[in-house]
């Protein structure tokens, strides 16, 4: 650590060649003194000289003007919920350059760059004023001043819920397609949701959740997938979503929201984002059809699927296992029945039905040709 007497020779030959403003000139020293405010020791260290104090040869005098810039980010920021921000700045490079023709001139090193000192000042001063705190690793919110066009860019920390949703009628798909025009990525003509549309499960969450938090993309992770024509009950499918500058954080969300006929239940925000792979059981019923008439001991032969685990192969290569721990059936017509499964989550239902692919299916052990006519999803656990 240096002494203010160390320091003044050159503070004073320094002042003598350049017209510095206090905040630039203190900035200059103040990290070697380990002081926190550059203006302060700016002002201290000019009391021993006599400056004209025209124009700081760095920043123009753009320090002692930082104003109209904490109006800038007020207004960005006044809809949104937050309590830690961070500030990051696009200077002119005459600044930049001027700065560093200083500090390579007079050789010091270590110091905060004239960008870091605008930085640290528009920060100080803004927190001060709304009595929020700086945070450089992990802000709710991320100011960008661009000092070229004196405009403020904001982008705000990602939000991730958690909730479950249950689908008491059939016909609406479980994902959205996105935005034809940007391909989900967000633009202008989907409001950079991503989506323009809100006719499937995702659609109708996204919608709400837009509504309330604001932001632009939700991101969703699925716990488990249905059909269009499938029925989601009991507690429901849980899911988790991201969505991306939010400008609500704070909310807390009814038990229960209901949108035609999906009910959202017990959203929440919640900090940490799920272990992957999510591991979780579905309990199904699936109703099937057969050419033939159905045997009543061929039915018997479906306890075989209790016994052994369901093989899945994939047209990759890629083979993976599934048990099943509960079924029961029952014979609804004379080539009709209905099956009910407790099996481990992402089996591919469909599949186990109708194809060769999966085996024991449904088909191989029936030894006629089957068709899941629908396939509905009483209960998913997560394990
Ligand atoms: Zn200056
Ligand atoms: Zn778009």
């Amino acid at each position: 650590m240096a002494t203010i007497k160390e320091i003044i020779p050159i503070a004073n030959q320094i002042i003598k060649d350049y017209d510095l403003c206090d905040s630039c000139l203190g900035r200059l020293f103040s990290k070697q003194m380990n002081l926190s405010s550059n203006k302060l020791l700016g002002k201290k260290l000019k009391t021993s000289v006599r400056q004209s104090s025209k124009k700081c040869f760095i920043c123009n005098n753009l320090l002692d003007n930082l104003t109209p810039y904490l109006k800038l980010m007020l207004d960005a920021s006044s809809k949104y919920d937050f309590s830690s921000m961070v500030v990051g700045a696009l200077i002119k490079p005459s600044i930049i350059d001027r700065d560093d023709y200083i500090r390579s001139k007079y050789k010091l090193r270590g110091i905060d760059s004239v960008k870091t000192g605008i930085t640290k000042e528009l920060g100080k001063q803004f927190t001060k004023k709304i009595k929020k705190t700086v945070d450089f690793l992990n802000p709710d919110l991320t100011f960008t001043i661009n000092f070229k066009d004196e405009s403020c860019q904001l982008r705000s920390k990602p939000i991730l819920l958690h909730g479950r949703y249950t689908k008491s009628e059939r016909g609406l798909p479980q994902k959205q397609k996105p935005c034809v025009n940007c391909s989900g990525k967000g633009c202008r003509s989907c409001n950079f949701h991503g989506i323009s549309e809100y006719d499937s499960v995702e659609g109708k969450i996204s919608e709400f959740l837009f509504n309330t938090f604001g932001g632009t993309t939700a991101k969703f992770t699925w716990v488990g997938g249905e059909d269009k024509s499938s029925l989601v009950l009991g507690s429901g499918r849980p899911f988790f979503v991201k969505i991306q500058n939010p400008v609500k954080r704070n909310l807390s969300m009814p038990r229960k929201i209901s949108s035609d006929s999906i009910i959202v239940h017990n959203c929440k925000i919640i900090s940490d984002p799920p272990k992957t792979p999510i591991k979780f059981n579905s309990s199904i019923e699936l109703k099937i059809s057969t050419e033939n008439e159905i045997q009543s001991a061929t039915m018997k032969n479906l306890q075989i699927l209790l016994s052994e685990p369901i093989v899945v192969y994939e047209k990759s290569g890629k083979r993976s296992e599934k048990c099943i721990s509960d079924l029961k059936y029952k014979k609804t017509s004379k080539n009709s029945f209905t099956l009910f499964i407790k099996a481990d989550g992402g089996l591919p239902v469909k599949r186990f039905v109708d194809g060769d692919d999966v085996s024991p299916g449904i088909r191989q052990i029936i030894n006629d040709k089957c068709m899941c006519i629908t396939f509905d999803f009483l209960e998913i656990d997560l394990k």
